[in-house]
């Protein structure tokens, strides 16, 4: 197998988590009498652009279904984080009703409806039919579709370019990021800015985030990686920010090669630091696999140890993170009997793999268990502001990763 980037053969394994099937692959009453595919979900690291990817092996059609799943507007901090995101935007290119804006994987319209509110011009790009007839009904146009550069040439044949491409939390979900990245500048007007944002590698490194991989989430991205694809594409990172969402991401500025703004500060330091981190040398990522099977290992101790003690275990958050632990760590129903989500559309489904039901959050008010392992430890203080009843009984909370945290 060659990188995805630069096409170079990739001779260095960083993390093989077994074999599991799609995340998102939730199954219904019936489906679980069916046999389940499973696929291998091993990364890789070029040890040239240094882009750390999936081992190929499925088309994104059998990932991203129509019953697709994941409901950006579900989670109430991240509304709010893409509202902010719509202002600082707003304010920083001077966007109004002259302006386009073009969000790709547009969602439920969970960001575009703040441009909407404001009458900024907007086009949602959305491959998956639940989510994109959630943003049409807000009044959002979506153009069903996977982006693409073949895309991109078509969208400007007979409609404008953007002054801002939003691209958050998709980059890492590509399975051809060149072409996209060169779709990027091509649905992009000169002087417009392209905004991405995906987990940062270095973060994910230093907090062994493993469970953050998945099938779906093919490339994981460092600042320097990202600069070497723009550059590919004759485009340039010209700013980055850090930010908090899914444990440590960050924000890159991308403008055409040419543009006129300067590179900011923030490029070189945040480039110098990966580089101090050891970021580009293949020591830094052999280490990995070892640190995830120690997190394996304490979670399966642990909750031995509750359930030999007796205590009723329940678990929070039916995503792609908590797929990824429990099926690495082979936990079934007899440890963790269910998993509670406030997405309707997970609820009365089971976890792909280890089938662990998805219960409404009333129940946990019903059933008052001890223990609730919060699975997206990313959103734990909002889970935990929401579950704070359990303290009246005596529960507690725990969260597995970077090492087992009782709260
Ligand atoms: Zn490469």
């Amino acid at each position: 197998m060659n990188c995805r980037h630069c096409q170079y053969p990739l001779k260095t394994l960083f993390l093989d988590l077994g074999f599991a099937p799609p995340s998102n692959a939730y199954l219904s009453c019936d489906s679980l009498q069916q046999p389940e595919t499973h696929f291998p979900l091993k990364l890789f690291v070029c040890d040239q652009c240094w882009l750390v990817q999936t081992e190929d092996y499925a088309a994104a059609d059998a990932l991203f279904s129509d019953d697709y799943a994941y409901f950006s507007s579900v989670s109430k901090s991240w509304l709010a984080h893409a509202k902010r995101y719509t202002e600082a935007m707003t304010q920083r290119l001077d966007l109004g009703a002259n302006s386009f804006v073009i969000e790709i994987a547009s969602n439920d319209g969970y960001l575009l409806r703040n441009f909407l509110e404001t009458g900024i011009p907007c086009l949602g790009i959305e491959p998956t039919n639940s989510t994109a007839d959630a943003a049409e009904k807000l009044g959002i146009p979506v153009l069903r579709q996977f982006f693409s550069e073949s895309l991109a040439k078509r969208l400007v044949s007979d409609g404008p370019q953007a002054d801002l491409i939003a691209a958050n939390n998709v980059y890492a979900h590509v399975p051809d990021i060149n072409d996209f990245t060169k779709g990027l500048k091509v649905a992009l007007k000169p002087g417009g800015t392209i905004t991405l944002e995906f987990p940062h590698l270095m973060r994910l490194l230093e907090f062994t985030q493993f469970d953050t991989v998945y099938h779906e989430h093919y490339s994981y991205l460092s600042l320097y990686t990202v600069c070497q694809i723009f550059d590919n594409a004759e485009l340039r990172v010209f700013d980055v920010e850090e930010i908090p969402t899914h444990g440590g991401s960050i924000r890159v500025f991308g403008a055409h090669a040419d543009d006129k703004r300067e590179t900011t500060s923030a490029v070189t330091a945040l480039l110098s630091e990966e580089n101090q981190r050891g970021m580009r040398q293949v020591k830094t990522y052999v280490d990995f696999q070892q640190q995830a099977e120690r997190i394996k290992d304490d979670l399966l101790i642990f909750l031995i140890e509750q359930k030999r003690q007796g205590k009723h275990l329940a678990a929070y958050g039916a995503a792609a993170k908590g797929c990824t632990l429990l099926n690495f760590a082979g936990v079934k129903t007899d440890l963790l009997p269910y998993v509670c989500d406030a997405a309707p559309s997970k609820q009365d489904k089971y976890l792909p793999g280890t089938h662990v039901p998805i219960l409404s959050p009333d129940v946990i008010q019903e059933r008052k268990p001890d223990v609730v392992v919060i699975l997206p430890w990313n959103i734990r203080e909002e889970v935990m502001q929401q579950l704070a009843f359990i303290r009246e009984w005596g529960g507690v909370f725990v969260t597995a990763v970077p090492h087992i945290e009782v709260f």
